[in-house]
């Protein structure tokens, strides 16, 4: 992460091709726009990038677990199961339906922990979504076991591991619904942008459909499309769509870039007993995005991530101490802090933040630090790097 670092050429030129015809919506105007259809054409990239059947562009990751979750029918009173790890976008979209979302520990894998979905699945449980947090995955066999038994909808959140992969498969197109975003810091961006990916043809009618105010998108006369259900406005523009076209096919460099980088920072971390890698599932490829350790316990990584901060070591995050991913920071969800009324299913549902604690989770995110990769520092740079790392750890 991120694609912005390496902006150039190929986005500059995609991006003219639209100023030049000025068609700026990825619908319609087919007279005006000279062939140009970058909003379809990345849709296109993507299904080959994802080996999956369908991709909806949307507005952001954000639009597209909203949509995901929408095109699969959840709504008011479901109940949505989702690790307590994670960008605070996953209970805004669960919310925006009036659907409930029912935080779960993770375990060593920083994401969901299969016993603790199994034990908080109910009656109203509707779907599980899963959070493949920083560039590495859940135990994806043992979760999509959960849903088959409770006949549930399996939701991949892969914002933040484009480019990992699952026994051969890529993140993101494992389960029966999954989601990307371009937003401007991850590893491919549009700017602003998302995707909703998936092998299930009702799913994608819905997403399509859905993200474009229930717009049947038949025939060539928009004013005269009919609309088979409700929808909204979560639709991508062409200069977004632009600038992730030029991105998608950089996609296989970048991630030889951040494995590369991760790996040096890696081997230099190995030499030191007490840290201790992220468990990545058997089968499983990392994006290389992020590289994630754990320190002994809580004090002496709040004393290393300090230290690395003081030290110029930027972008590593100790998120137990961070309002953005994880529940410990969450009080506006804990005190439903919202701006117009909530439903009483929502708050009833949500009641149990109250006094739920989550041990396991705290166990892990409170010794857990999370590096960014970047795209843009040189073989020497990210040496040094990984020198002091090293010699900052050790001291501590
Ligand atoms: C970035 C991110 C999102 C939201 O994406 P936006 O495009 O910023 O709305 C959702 N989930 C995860 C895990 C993310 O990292």
């Amino acid at each position: 992460m991120p694609g912005f670092e390496l902006f150039g050429d190929l986005e500059r030129k995609e991006v003219n091709d639209v100023l030049d015809n000025g068609v700026l919506m990825r619908y319609g105007f087919d007279g005006m726009r000279k062939g140009h259809w970058k909003a379809k054409e990345l849709e296109v990239e993507l299904t080959k990038a994802f080996n999956s059947k369908h991709v909806q562009l949307v507005s952001s990751g954000t639009a597209a677990v909203t949509v995901a979750l929408a095109s699969a029918g959840v709504g008011a009173g479901d109940e949505v199961i989702m690790p307590t790890f994670t960008f605070v976008a996953s209970f805004e979209a669960i919310m925006m339906l009036g659907a409930v979302p029912v935080l779960v520990d993770i375990d060593d894998t920083l994401t969901l922990d299969p016993k603790a979905v199994e034990e908080a699945v109910t009656s109203k449980t509707k779907a599980v979504m899963i959070v493949q947090m920083c560039g590495s995955m859940g135990d994806m066999d043992a979760l999509r076991s959960v849903c088959d038994k409770y006949d549930l909808i399996f939701v991949e959140d892969a914002c933040q591991a484009i480019g990992g992969s699952y026994k051969g498969q890529p993140l993101g197109s494992i389960a029966d619904v999954g989601c990307f975003s371009f937003d401007f810091v991850k590893t491919i961006t549009c700017g602003e942008g998302g995707a909703v990916v998936t092998n299930n043809e009702d799913y994608y009618i819905n997403a399509d459909h859905y993200s474009d105010h229930g717009h049947d998108h038949v025939g060539h006369d928009r004013g005269a499309e009919t609309h088979p259900f409700l929808g909204y406005n979560f639709r991508i523009s062409e200069l977004n769509a632009a600038v992730g076209l030029a991105q998608v096919k950089r996609l296989p460099e970048f991630i030889e870039i951040q494995r590369r980088n991760y790996t040096i920072i890696r081997e230099a971390l190995s030499q030191i007993a007490e840290v201790e890698f992220r468990r990545v599932p058997e089968g499983g490829t990392e994006s290389y995005a992020f590289l994630n350790f754990f320190l002994p316990d809580l004090d002496t990584t709040r004393k290393v991530s300090e230290a690395f901060k003081d030290n110029g070591i930027d972008g590593c995050f100790h998120y137990y101490d961070n309002n953005w991913h994880y529940i410990r920071k969450w009080d506006h969800l804990k005190e439903l802090k919202s701006l117009f009324p909530i439903s009483k299913e929502v708050k009833d549902g949500l009641r149990y933040l109250d006094t739920k604690t989550f041990e396991q989770s705290d166990a892990y995110i409170s010794r857990n630090i999370s590096c960014l990769i970047k795209l843009s520092w040189t073989t020497e740079e990210v040496k040094t790097r990984a020198e002091s790392m090293v010699s900052i750890i050790q001291s501590i």
